[in-house]
C-alpha cells in the first residue's frame, strides 16, 4: 500500500476533521456510575448526526445510498473519526444486512430495508447462533417451513446481541434437511414485532442485559424477505461473515489505548514511585506500542486487497487473531496499572480515565470468540497459509 497521501485525500481528511469537530456532539455522558444507556443515546444521537449529512453509511455507494466513499477515503474517514475520539458507524444494519442486501437483494429489499437503516431509523440483531450450533454454524436447526407465500418459522436462536433494541433480525433458518447440512440454509429478515417472536434477557457477569434468547413459534415470514435463493443461505452467511470481520476490525484505537494507560502509569503508584517507571512494565508497554504498529500494517496490507477489488483473503484471520489477543494484553496491563483500583466496577470515585478498563477487560474477553473464535480462526491460517493437512 502506498502511505503517501494525495492532495485531493489530504484536503477529504481536513473537510472530514473540521465536519467531526463542529458537529460531534460535545456533552458526552460522564458514564461513571452508568451502565449505558445514556451512552446508547449519546451515540443514536450522534449516528442521526452523520445520517443528516449521509456520512453513516459510509462504505456504502452513492446508488445504495451511502456516502460513496472509495476505499482511501473510508480509510482517512475511520482515521478522523478515532483522532476526533468519535465513535464510528458500525452495527448489524449498517455493517452487515445491509451491504448484503445491496449485493443480493430485489430491488424490492433495497428499496424498503437500505434508507431506515442509512438514516439509522431501524435497528437489527443477528440470528445466528443456537444453542448447539456456534462454531458449526451450519448445523442449525430452526426450521422454516414453505407455506403459500410464506413461511412458518419455529425454533430458536441465542447470544442475539441488543435483540431488545432491535426492530428486525437476520435469521438463517433451515428450508431442507437433505444433502450437505450448508444446502439446506436460507436467509431470512424477519420483523421482531410479528406475532410469535419473543426474547428473554441473558444476565451477563457485569449486570447487564446485552445477550438475548430468541424464540420463534409458528412466526409467518412473507416469502420476498428471503435474501438470495432457497437453500443457498451459506452462501449470504459466509458473505455476511466477511462484512463482520471488516467491522470488528476497523475500529479499535489501541493508539489511544495505550496513551490512556501512559498517563494512568504516572498517576498511579507502586511503593512510591510512579508505575511507569517500572522496568518490567515499560518493557510490556513497548512491546506492545510494537505490535500496535504491526496490527496497523496487516489491517493496511487487508484493506490493500479489498481496493485492488480482491476479497481479504487469510490476512483477515490473522488480524483477527492478533488483535483480539492485543486487546486482551493491553487490558491486562490497564489492570495491572489500577492495581487495587482494578477491583472497582463502574465506580463513581475512579477517574474518568480508569473507570471503563475492569468493564474493557471483561468486553475483550468476547473478542476471541465472536466474529469465528481464534481457535477456528487458526484453523484456517493453517489451512490456507501453511497448507497444513486437517
Ligand atoms: C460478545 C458476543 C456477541 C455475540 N453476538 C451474537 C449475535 O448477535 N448473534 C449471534 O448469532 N451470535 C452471537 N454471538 C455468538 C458467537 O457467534 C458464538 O459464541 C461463536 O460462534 C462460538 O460459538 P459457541 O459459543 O457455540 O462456542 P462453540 O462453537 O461451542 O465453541 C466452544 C469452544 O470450542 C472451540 N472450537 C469449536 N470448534 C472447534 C474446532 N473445529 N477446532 C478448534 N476449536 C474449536 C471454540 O473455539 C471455543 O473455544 C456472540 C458472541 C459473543 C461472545
Amino acid at each position: 500500500m502506498d502511505l503517501r497521501e494525495s492532495p485531493e485525500l489530504g484536503a477529504f481528511r481536513k473537510e472530514v476533521r473540521q465536519w467531526v469537530l463542529a458537529n460531534l456532539p460535545k456533552q458526552a455522558p460522564d458514564p461513571r456510575g452508568h451502565r449505558g444507556l445514556e451512552e446508547d443515546e449519546y451515540i443514536t444521537n450522534w449516528f442521526k448526526t452523520l445520517a443528516k449529512k449521509n456520512w453513516l453509511a459510509f462504505r456504502w455507494p452513492q446508488e445504495n445510498g451511502g456516502a460513496g466513499f472509495n476505499e482511501p477515503q473510508q480509510l482517512v474517514f475511520v482515521d478522523e473519526l478515532m483522532r476526533c475520539g468519535a465513535q464510528v458507524p458500525r452495527g448489524f444494519g449498517i455493517s452487515m444486512v445491509g451491504p448484503l442486501i445491496f449485493q443480493y437483494g430485489t430491488d424490492w429489499q433495497k428499496e424498503r430495508f437500505l434508507p431506515p437503516i442509512a438514516a439509522h431509523e431501524e435497528i437489527w440483531c443477528q440470528g445466528y447462533s443456537e444453542p448447539n450450533s456456534g462454531s458449526d454454524l451450519a448445523s442449525l436447526q430452526t426450521r422454516a417451513e414453505l407455506d403459500g407465500d410464506h413461511f412458518i418459522v419455529n425454533g430458536q436462536k441465542t447470544w442475539t446481541s441488543r435483540a431488545d433494541a432491535a426492530s428486525w433480525i437476520f435469521a438463517l433458518v433451515r428450508t431442507s434437511t437433505e444433502g450437505k447440512k450448508q444446502e439446506g440454509i436460507s436467509f431470512l429478515l424477519i420483523d421482531m414485532s410479528t406475532p410469535g417472536v419473543s426474547i428473554k434477557p441473558i444476565r451477563q457477569i457485569d449486570g447487564n442485559q446485552g445477550f438475548f434468547e430468541t424464540f420463534f413459534d409458528d412466526v409467518k415470514v412473507p416469502v420476498k424477505n428471503m435474501v438470495g435463493e432457497m437453500n443457498k443461505g451459506w452462501t449470504m452467511a459466509k458473505a455476511l461473515l466477511g462484512h463482520e470481520r471488516v467491522m470488528t476490525g476497523a475500529n479499535v484505537d489501541l493508539g489511544r489505548l495505550i496513551g490512556k494507560f501512559k498517563s494512568l502509569a504516572r498517576q498511579y503508584e507502586r511503593q512510591g514511585h510512579p508505575v511507569l517507571e517500572d522496568a518490567g512494565y515499560r518493557d510490556r508497554l513497548t512491546q506492545m506500542e510494537m505490535d500496535t504498529d504491526c496490527l496497523l500494517y496487516t489491517r493496511y496490507r487487508m484493506n490493500t486487497a479489498v481496493m485492488k477489488g480482491q476479497a481479504p483473503g487469510p490476512e483477515s484471520s490473522i488480524f483477527k487473531v492478533f488483535q483480539a489477543e492485543l486487546c486482551q494484553r493491553l487490558y491486562d496491563l490497564g489492570m495491572d496499572t489500577l492495581g487495587p483500583d482494578s477491583a472497582a466496577w463502574y465506580d463513581a470515585r475512579l477517574s474518568e480515565e480508569a473507570y471503563d478498563i475492569p468493564m474493557g477487560m471483561t468486553i475483550t474477553r468476547a473478542m476471541s470468540i465472536y466474529s469465528g473464535s481464534n481457535e477456528i480462526q487458526r484453523n484456517i491460517i493453517a489451512k490456507r497459509v501453511l497448507n497444513l493437512p486437517d
